[in-house]
């Protein structure tokens, strides 16, 4: 091998190691080094379907060890078959949503869909992954305002390191009202008929979100997938609540 080649090498390696995007100090191969990723990674005991928290006094019942689901998913299911989400939405990943949102620090998304890649891989085993991926979309106003789509951007690294197919079938076409501080009720009306669905889309896929937090957005868009031949819908996101 010539010096150059070496050279090139050493440059490569360099390339693909950046800077924790929590720390800014370690650098990291998937932008985020070894002790943000134990501080941002673990989850707590979790709904098996929704990734919800289960609180200590339903885990004092008789089986503490065994996968469950929380109450609420057990009296009235969600029309998804589940929730993998790479964390929760608290600090100092609610902060840094914040900051890839408002102030482009795109290089959150890169850091925390590597995390929500692990998570995958360890979440489905040797079930089969999803047909294809599929982006919670933005209003165009939206989307025009600031620029990017941040789910996009996480659903693309995702169908590159997992080889699966992106499909861009689903639009928004209501402009949603922010849905912070408002009932589920009051949600759910906002969101009707908010989606519309572009072309065909395969049997299993998942749909990606940044943040799920009541899983209204994603039950209304899972209901218009699961209503045009899609048999089963997954939702993968970077942060639940
Ligand atoms: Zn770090
Ligand atoms: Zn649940």
């Amino acid at each position: 091998m010539s010096f150059f080649d070496n050279l090139r090498r050493v440059a490569e390696k360099s390339l693909a190691y950046s800077h924790c995007s929590f720390c800014g100090l370690a650098r990291s191969e998937i932008g985020i080094c070894d002790p943000c990723l134990s501080a941002v990674e673990p989850m707590g005991r979790s709904c098996n379907t929704c990734a919800s928290p289960i609180n200590s006094s339903q885990t004092a019942q008789s089986q503490p060890d065994v996968d469950s689901s929380c109450g609420q998913c057990l009296k009235n299911p969600p029309v998804f078959q589940r929730v993998i989400t790479a964390t929760r939405y608290k600090f100092p990943v609610d902060k840094a949503l914040s900051e890839l949102k408002f102030n482009k620090q795109l290089h959150f998304a890169r850091s925390l869909s590597h995390v929500l890649e692990r998570r995958v891989r360890l979440s489905y085993d040797n079930a089969p992954y999803p047909d294809a991926l599929v982006a919670i979309p933005l209003h165009p106003k939206r989307l025009s305002e600031r620029g990017f789509n941040q789910s996009e951007l996480v659903t693309k690294h995702l169908a590159n390191a997992l080889s699966i197919p992106h499909n861009n079938a689903l639009a928004r076409v209501k402009d949603t009202p922010h849905q912070i501080g408002l009932s589920e009720k009051q949600r759910r009306k906002n969101l009707n008929n908010a989606f519309r669905l572009q072309k065909p889309l395969p049997r299993h896929i998942a749909l990606v979100d940044d943040v799920v937090t009541t899983g209204s957005t994603v039950s209304e868009a899972a209901k218009l997938c699961l209503q045009n031949g899609v048999k089963q819908v997954d939702v993968w996101c970077l942060a639940k609540t």
